[in-house]
């Protein structure tokens, strides 16, 4: 089947987010949720997206982002795992042709992808999800498969691309002696960025279905010399 005729009729989107000014560092920017997703973080909320089919096109979201000229500056590609998509180079491709800026919100699992956006210049920022150190990795995520984030992680940081580190905080899941085990490793690996950690919003849907948090997450413990911001 021809490329073009596959992606009209292929649906890789679960839905688009119109309009988000927190998104994007920076950016007025719409929002891609792709389906689908190679984790199954205990905490995910996004269920739908991660175990749902795609209900939209590239054409419904091109033709979307068409209408929002001159009105957004960019793109963030989340999901589920947008990085997944096969077709994702060709997809970027149009819409840089359209002028928007891309973000891509990743998992880190496939390294190849994002060498393959970084070095085409499809992709203008990166915020990747450090899910837990190396032996939680499989117990949080569900992916054994540690090694792909931390190729994708290394060759970020050795091609001084811009972007962020990321960590959810469950403090049943993951305590602060975890969490500074990740500083440890950024700092070892010569990450320079601000490393952003995200406090988990209790929701009954998730996909581990996990509890509301009992245990306190003690902040005093981090380390003050590492930029750790709270994004709340
Ligand atoms: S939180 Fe985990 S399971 Fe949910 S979309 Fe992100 S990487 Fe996938």
């Amino acid at each position: 089947m021809k490329e073009h005729l596959r992606s009209m009729l292929h649906k890789p989107l679960y839905d688009i987010t119109p309009f988000t000014a927190l998104d994007y560092p920076d950016h007025l920017a719409t929002i891609f949720w792709f389906a689908k997703c190679d984790m199954q973080c205990a905490y995910c909320y996004n269920k739908d997206i991660v175990f749902g089919e795609g209900k939209k096109t590239e054409e419904d979201a091109l033709s979307f982002l068409e209408s929002r000229i001159g009105l957004l500056e960019g793109v963030v590609l989340s999901g589920g795992e947008a990085s997944l998509y096969s077709n994702l180079i060709a997809f970027c491709q149009k819409i840089k042709k359209l002028n928007f800026k891309i973000k891509l919100d990743t998992n880190g699992l496939h390294p190849d992808m994002i060498k393959a956006l970084v070095e085409g210049k499809l992709v203008d920022y990166i915020a990747l999800d450090y899910k837990a150190p190396k032996e939680k990795f499989q117990v949080l995520t569900k992916n054994k498969h540690f090694d792909r984030f931390s190729m994708t992680l290394n060759f970020l940081i050795k091609k001084q691309f811009p972007f962020e580190v990321r960590t959810t905080v469950h403090s049943d899941l993951l305590r602060v002696e975890e969490i500074n085990r990740i500083i440890k490793d950024l700092v070892k690996r010569g990450y320079e960025g601000t490393y952003y950690l995200q406090p988990f919003v209790f929701t009954e849907n998730t996909i581990g279905r996990v509890k509301k948090e009992k245990n306190s997450f003690n902040k005093s413990l981090l380390p003050d010399n590492f930029k750790i911001v709270w994004r709340i």
